[in-house]
């Protein structure tokens, strides 16, 4: 049952798209098995869906105002809570039985399909505050049902930092106590501002890092390459050779082909 497990990426404006591309080429590079997936707003343009339909095996148009009146209503007021909801859309990915959500600004460095054997809802810990999960990388299961519960809860109260990440983390509640194994290692989603937090940690271990996530303000795709003086700077180098790199496998169309930026 391979191909009801996906990978699954977002975005909503032509910038997280090259993000996102990054992240299939990564994904592909480090052979998976799994398919790949991006959803995309209607706001993205047709050049950047077709390059996008190159390295992804399905691109996903997600509307949120297609969606039920319950959450048109929800929205209402609430513009800020707009990219939250587009990401909790990954819950209607139905035809898949379990899925592992990546951020657009996460780099895969090795497979990571192991990720496969968790259950929902699988993440690591917040380097802020690690009793929250981080919600760049998790596992979870689609469902039309607790999409619904999600947006019920989001529509009642809100989300505590006004992202998906409070929502997700005020809905599973339970995460910092229940099940360790629901606990992914940090190296499956090592965010940048552990070089500023830890740095004996991360120059100790961030050489094991499965998934670098570019969390916050500063992208890769709007710096240039920092070279590898700056600890985190290696990690962006990277990701612009796999930007620039030849996809290793192209996903559906056979006349895919790829323009050197
Ligand atoms: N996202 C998007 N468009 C936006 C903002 C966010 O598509 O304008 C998606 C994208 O997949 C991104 C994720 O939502 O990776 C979470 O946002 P971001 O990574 O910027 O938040 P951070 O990880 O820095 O807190
Ligand atoms: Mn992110």
């Amino acid at each position: 049952m391979l191909a009801r497990e996906a990978f699954v990426t977002l975005a909503t404006t032509d910038s997280y798209c090259k993000g996102a591309a990054v992240v299939a080429k990564s994904l592909r590079r480090h052979g998976t098995t799994r398919s790949v997936v991006v959803m995309v707003t209607p706001n993205v343009s047709s050049e950047a869906r077709a390059t996008l339909s190159e390295v992804f095996d399905h691109v996903v148009l997600v509307d949120l105002l297609d969606s039920e009146d319950y959450l048109r209503l929800s929205l209402l007021g609430r513009p800020e809570l707009g990219v939250t909801f587009t990401k909790i859309h990954c819950w209607t990915l139905t035809q898949f039985s379990k899925c592992v959500f990546l951020d657009a600004d996460t780099l895969v460095l090795s497979n990571v399909d192991v990720l496969f054997d968790r259950e929902e809802l699988s993440a690591a810990p917040d380097s802020g505050w690690p009793d929250c999960f981080n919600s760049g990388v998790f596992v979870f299961r689609p469902s039309l049902h607790t999409h619904a519960q999600l947006v019920q809860h989001a529509a009642r109260h809100g989300s505590f930092d006004g992202g998906d990440q409070g929502l997700l983390n005020s809905f599973f509640s339970s995460w910092a106590v229940e099940d360790l194994s629901k606990h992914l290692p940090f190296i499956y989603n090592l965010s940048a501002s552990t070089v500023y937090s830890y740095l004996p940690a991360f120059k100790q271990f961030g050489h094991n890092a499965k998934i670098v996530h570019f969390l916050g303000a500063s992208k890769p795709w709007n710096s240039s390459a920092a070279g590898s003086s700056q600890p985190m700077g290696r990690f962006v180098d990277m990701w612009w050779r796999e930007y620039h790199a030849q996809s290793s496998s192209s996903a559906g169309s056979s006349s895919a082909h790829e323009q050197p930026d």
